[in-house]
């Protein structure tokens, strides 16, 4: 299973992501986790990416491209992956379109996680991550057990600097100008399936493992 997740900040692509890989036993590669272990590991990325992710832009194509490029290259993607985050914008779409073709790997299905604008605000205000491991909780729809704590490693949750208000509707933006396009390249490609991401967690997990196995049934 070669899978995309793609949808606006706030559709829950993170909390489906974690749920659809360990379903089809796929790793889940996520850029902006990437981005973010490198910013807390200091390195010469992470630092790069850090001022592009404060104003809620995209970090360049040129880097985040290489990225991935290497990601994939590593053996554990030999079954599939499910990319969280990449695409962003129609040229990354091509250049992963390139890497797979070479290696003869093609997608097998691109989910869209469509979700209302005016639901994404309270999703993202409410959003907390774990600054050990990067697990979401929200703070209504999917609380930890014990208030600022991580239910999976018991580290610190705080909220991301790039879901303040401010930079959320940067990021609104940006998804609207740049990553939107990537849905109909996609649907003209015959792979994107469009779920609806309102409810319940479980719910929409379901929702969307039930339409993926359809296509590769
Ligand atoms: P995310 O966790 O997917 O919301 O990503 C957080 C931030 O990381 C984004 O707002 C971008 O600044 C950066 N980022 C993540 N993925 C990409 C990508 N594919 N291309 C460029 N920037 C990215």
């Amino acid at each position: 299973m070669r899978l995309i997740l793609v949808g606006p900040p706030g559709a829950g692509k993170g909390t489906q992501a974690v749920h659809l890989a360990s379903h089809f036993g796929i790793p889940h590669i996520s850029t902006g986790d990437i981005f973010r272990a490198n910013l807390k590991g200091g390195t010469e990325l992470g630092i790069l990416a850090q001022s592009y992710m404060d104003k809620g832009d995209l970090v360049p194509d040129s880097v985040t491209n290489e990225m991935v490029k290497d990601r994939l290259n590593n053996p554990d993607v030999a079954n599939g992956f499910l990319l969280d985050g990449f695409p962003r914008n129609v040229f990354q779409a091509e250049v992963l379109r390139a890497i797979l073709a070479e290696k003869q790997t093609p997608l097998d299905a691109v989910l869209e996680l469509a979700i209302d604008d005016k639901e994404i605000i309270s999703r993202i205000s409410g959003r907390r991550t774990c600054k050990n491991c990067g697990t979401s909780f929200h703070l209504v729809n999917s609380a930890p057990v014990i208030s600022d704590t991580c239910d999976n490693c018991q580290g610190e949750l705080y909220q991301r600097e790039d879901d303040k208000e401010e930079v959320v509707t940067r990021r609104l933006e940006v998804y609207a100008e740049q990553t939107k396009p990537i849905i109909a390249f996609y649907r003209s490609e015959g792979l994107l399936i469009s779920i609806t991401a309102t409810g319940e967690v479980s719910e929409i997990s379901q929702r969307a493992i039930a339409a993926l196995s359809a296509v590769i049934s």
